[in-house]
């Protein structure tokens, strides 16, 4: 092996991307090992939903792509944000990928780590606090209490032509909580779909527009109501069904501070 080729081994070696879950907005909402790994990171790759406050974080000699992506606008194709993860760490960077939220929970993380995997790229996640838990949390809004919901789950609302149909006899349970995420634009079929399988158009709901943030904004009301709530609402925004969302009135902390 030639002097040049075995250096490229060596720093193919020593490339490593950290895929980093940027939590929902508050930029105290990241986790500590996040943070040190964001200041370490020779390249920072970061979507859309990524504070700056996080982002100022960084080394100063850090290289920084942006990727943002909004629906149905891709600013970076997938399948070029995968090749250059892949590119970076085998110039032998450390690439911390950051993503709003956690990586795992539509977040296409899976997909980016199949990809390296596939090229032999070293890798490893850090979870972040995932928008569902974030924005719920600052709107009072407990995603499960006793006295009202047993389960809670956690589906997108941003449906593919052709893709898995969502299974709506099991969301349609009176002590479920929904929480979709990419919903604001489905708002009237998820509305139909779940008054069909029987939840009733009296049910509460919340959207949680800007969620931990400053400006977040609450729209509560009633199933029925959801697709004029979400005309007045604008993205990123949770929507989420079930009777807890009648807490926020009660436990809404963050508007009072
Ligand atoms: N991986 C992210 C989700 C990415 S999908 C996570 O774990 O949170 C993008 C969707 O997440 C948005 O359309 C919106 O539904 C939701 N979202 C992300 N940040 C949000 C925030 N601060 N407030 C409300 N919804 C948010």
């Amino acid at each position: 092996m030639s002097e040049v080729s075995q250096s490229d081994v060596q720093r193919a070696e020593k490339g490593f991307v950290s895929l980093v879950g940027a939590g929902p907005g508050d930029p105290d909402l990241l986790t500590v090992k996040g943070a040190r790994i964001i200041q370490q990171a020779d390249v920072v790759v970061y979507d859309r939903l990524v504070s700056k406050d996080i982002l100022a974080l960084a080394n100063e000699n850090a290289e920084m792509i942006y990727v943002g992506k909004k629906l149905d606008f891709h600013f970076v194709p997938q399948d070029k944000i995968n090749q250059l993860l892949v590119d970076k760490a085998k110039e032998g960077k450390h690439v911390a990928r950051l993503k709003g939220g956690d990586p795992f929970i539509f977040g296409r993380g899976g997909e980016e780590l199949e990809e390296l995997a596939e090229n032999g790229v070293r890798f490893e996640v850090v979870p972040g606090i995932t928008a569902a838990a974030g924005a719920t949390a600052y709107a009072g809004i407990p995603l499960t209490h006793r006295s009202h919901a047993q389960s809670v789950q956690f589906i997108t609302g941003h449906l593919q032509k052709d893709g898995q149909q969502i299974e709506w006899p099991s969301l349609a349970q009176s002590n479920n909580t929904l929480v979709f995420y990419m919903g604001l634009k489905q708002c009237p079929v998820i509305t139909e779909n779940l008054m069909k399988h029987g939840l009733s158009p009296d049910i509460s709901c919340a959207i949680i527009e800007k969620g931990t943030r400053a400006e977040q904004r609450v729209f509560t009301g009633t199933l029925s109501e959801l697709p004029s709530l979400a005309e007045q609402a604008i993205s990123p925004a949770l929507i989420v069904v079930g009777s807890v969302t009648s807490l926020h009135e009660k436990l809404d902390w963050f508007k009072l501070q």
